[in-house]
């Protein structure tokens, strides 16, 4: 009976611990990070590549710990999405986005902000409404607010989808395909999809000025997205080597840390402030 009594409490203390551990758990902490609001927008200007003029922005998420530590999206947003915290977490970003840049985006009706969606997030109830009622209580444009959906995810139901993407522009948002040329984007894809714009991956753009094939698909994917009516946005652009090897594959807009890293609002004005005033 000792032994009967031990193994009853060992299992309970099992019990205990596993319950702790599931409340101590990482999906625990996104949901105390939401709650103390630990989740910022980074900005990164997006570019016209010929007169380096900032058309706009990209929203990227930093994870602000309160120990000062900084973590990564790819370290989070996995687990956010699969525990269903992406929602929210996007959500809040864009609201606390829209607060950080509201003054420019009024002074500067041609500035664009870009927002990062998960598919999943796209396809679900509400999303449009939600959209709509957050962007429209910072009383910002729909025209100034760009959807980027990356194709590193299967966009599984494209019909679906696509209905989306056409919802969305009759309301005036646009919708950039992120991550073309890495992930599901057959080329058929793209063109069902119906998006403003494509972003090319910095996979490309890293080996574009060395790299003989490399131009060859960036010149075939300005031509497809020219052929579609849609833009063409470069992404990681570290050297004017590759600003002008991008140039001449006929790539308007470009981000890279040539330019400029992701950086916290404070920063971002000021440097919209000092190209405002050179
Ligand atoms: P992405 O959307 O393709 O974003 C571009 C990534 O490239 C960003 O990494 C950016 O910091 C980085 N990058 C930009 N220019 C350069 C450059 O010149 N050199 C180098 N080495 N890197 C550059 P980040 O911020 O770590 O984000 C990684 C990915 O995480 C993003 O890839 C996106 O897929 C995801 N992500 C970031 N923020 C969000 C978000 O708010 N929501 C969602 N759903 N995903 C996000
Ligand atoms: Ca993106
Ligand atoms: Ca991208
Ligand atoms: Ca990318």
């Amino acid at each position: 009976p000792a032994i009967a009594l031990s193994l009853a409490l060992g299992a309970l203390f099992g019990l205990l611990l596993s319950r702790t551990r599931r409340v101590e758990g990482p999906v625990a902490d996104l949901d105390r990070a939401l709650a103390r609001g630990e989740f910022s927008p980074y900005f990164q200007p997006i570019f016209d590549l010929k007169t380096r003029q900032i058309k706009g922005c990209e929203i990227l998420v930093r994870w602000l710990r309160a120990d000062g530590s900084v973590v990564p999206p790819m370290n989070f947003i996995p687990l956010a999405e699969s525990s269903g915290r992406i929602q929210g977490m996007t959500w809040q970003l864009l609201g606390r986005a829209l607060a950080d840049l509201q003054p420019h985006l009024k002074a500067d009706k041609e500035f664009k902000l870009s927002l990062n969606v998960v598919p999943k997030h796209l396809l679900s109830a509400g999303f449009i409404e939600t959209l709509r009622s957050t962007v429209g209580a910072a009383k910002v444009s729909t025209r100034q607010i760009v959807i980027e959906v990356t194709e590193r995810d299967e966009l599984d139901d494209l019909v679906r989808a696509a209905a989306v993407v056409s919802e969305l522009r009759d309301h005036g948002f646009r919708v950039a395909i992120d991550d073309v040329g890495v992930g599901h984007s057959g080329l058929s894809r793209l063109k069902a999809l119906g998006a403003n714009t494509i972003k090319i991956d910095k996979f490309f753009v890293d080996t574009i000025a060395v790299d003989a094939s490399t131009t060859t698909i960036v010149e075939m994917l300005v031509a497809l997205a020219r052929d579609l009516s849609m833009s063409v946005i470069a992404e990681g652009i570290e050297t004017e080597e590759q600003v002008r090897a991008l140039i001449s594959c006929g790539v308007e807009e470009g981000q890279g840390y040539l330019v400029a890293a992701p950086l916290p609002v404070k920063e971002f004005v000021e440097l919209l402030e000092r190209r405002k005033s050179a």
